[in-house]
C-alpha cells in the first residue's frame, strides 16, 4: 500500500529514486547469481478449512536468502526480476521446486494441494502449460494437486492471454485461483468465463472486516457471488480472532493468515501440520468454529 507524504515529497521522492535505482542495479546483478547459487527458497503458508481448522493446502511464497542482506521479500525482488527479464527463469524454478517439495511431503504422508503464484510474464509464455506438465510428470504429481494463483489485476490485464492460459491449465487439470480479488475490476461475465475454482479475497478487505460495516458488506457479497459461481472462497491476511469469527459466520471456506501461521520453510510446515493432526493442535481455533 502506497503511503503518500505531503509537502516536500517531490525532492524526497527523487532522492529516494536514486537510491532505489542504485539498489535495483546491484540487486539485479546479484539476482542473476542467486538463481544459479540456490539462494531462492519457497516458504509455505497453510490455508485452513474454516469449519474444522484442518489444513487444506499451502501457498508457496518465494524468498531470496541473500548472503549479506538476509531474507528478501518477493515484493522487493520480483519487480526487479520482471524488469531485467529474469522472471521466467525464476517462475520456472518455482514450478519445479513446488512439485519437488509436494512429492517429498507426499512421501512423508502429507497430502495437500500446493499453490504457486504466476506472474503476467508466465501467463504470456507459450510453453507455460508444457512446463507445468513436465514438472508434474517429473515429480509424479497429479495435476489436481497443483493450484495456480493469478491476481485479479493480472487476469484483467490481457483478457485474451488469460483465457488462453487458463484454458490450457484447466485442460491439464491444474486448479486455478483468482488472487487479491476486489482490487481489480472484473466484470461478472468475465469472471464466469474463467475456469477458476477458488477466489481469494484481498487482504485489504479482511483488514477492515471488524472495523467497517462496508468491508463486511463487500466480503459478504463477494462470498455469495463466488458461491453462486461455484467457486470456493479463501480469505487472505486473517490476523485477529474477530476477523476469523466474522469470516466463519459469512461462510468463507478457507482462511489464511498470521493468526494461524506465517509462511515457513518446508520442514517447519511438515512439523506444523503434524502438530495439528493431534487434538491439541486444534487449540488455535475457538470452539465456536467447530461444526
Ligand atoms: P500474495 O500471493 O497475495 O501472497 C500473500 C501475501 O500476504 C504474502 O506476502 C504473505 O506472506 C502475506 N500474508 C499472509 N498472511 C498475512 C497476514 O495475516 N498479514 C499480513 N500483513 N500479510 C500476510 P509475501 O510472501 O511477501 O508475498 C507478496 C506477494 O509476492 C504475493 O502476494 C505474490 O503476489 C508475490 N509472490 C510471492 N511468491 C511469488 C512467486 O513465486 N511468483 C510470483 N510471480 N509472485 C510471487
Ligand atoms: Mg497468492
Ligand atoms: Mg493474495
Ligand atoms: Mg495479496
Amino acid at each position: 500500500a502506497a503511503k503518500r507524504a505531503g509537502g516536500n515529497s517531490c525532492a524526497l521522492f527523487e532522492q529516494h529514486m536514486d537510491a532505489r535505482a542504485l539498489e535495483q542495479l546491484s540487486l539485479h546483478t546479484e539476482l542473476r547469481q542467486a538463481i544459479a547459487q540456490g539462494q531462492l527458497e519457497l516458504h509455505y503458508q497453510p490455508k485452513l478449512d474454516s469449519r474444522r481448522g484442518q489444513i487444506r493446502g499451502v501457498e508457496a511464497l518465494l524468498r531470496w536468502r541473500h548472503p549479506q542482506r538476509g531474507l528478501i521479500a518477493p515484493d522487493v525482488f520480483i519487480p526487479i526480476a520482471e524488469r531485467f527479464g529474469l522472471i521466467s527463469e525464476i517462475g520456472n524454478w518455482v514450478i519445479d521446486e513446488a512439485c519437488r517439495q509436494m512429492q517429498l511431503w507426499q512421501q512423508a504422508g502429507l497430502r495437500m494441494r500446493v499453490a504457486i503464484n504466476l506472474s503476467v510474464h508466465q501467463l504470456r509464455q507459450s510453453d507455460l502449460v508444457e512446463r507445468i506438465a513436465t514438472a508434474l510428470r517429473r515429480h509424479e504429481i497429479e495435476a489436481a494437486q497443483l493450484l495456480c494463483e493469478i491476481t485479479e489485476s493480472v487476469a484483467m490485464e490481457d483478457v485474451k492471454t488469460t483465457l488462453r492460459a487458463f484454458g490450457g491449465l484447466g485442460e491439464l487439470g491444474v486448479y486455478l485461483a483468482i488472487d487479491d480479488f476486489g482490487t481489480g475490476y472484473s466484470s461478472l461475465s468475465y469472471l464466469r468465463r474463467l475456469p477458476a475454482r477458488q477466489l481469494k479475497i484481498d487482504r485489504s478487505f479482511i483488514n477492515d472486516l471488524d472495523l467497517s460495516s462496508d468491508a463486511r458488506a463487500v466480503v459478504d457479497a463477494v462470498i455469495k457471488l463466488a458461491h453462486a459461481l461455484g467457486l470456493s472462497v479463501v480469505a487472505e491476511g486473517v490476523e485477529t480472532p474477530a476477523q476469523r469469527d466474522i469470516l466463519v459466520a459469512l461462510d468463507c471456506d478457507e482462511l489464511q493468515g498470521y493468526l494461524f501461521a506465517r509462511p515457513m520453510p518446508a520442514q517447519a510446515l511438515l512439523d506444523w501440520a503434524a502438530g495439528r493432526d493431534r487434538p491439541e493442535g486444534a487449540a488455535d481455533f475457538s470452539p465456536s468454529v467447530f461444526a
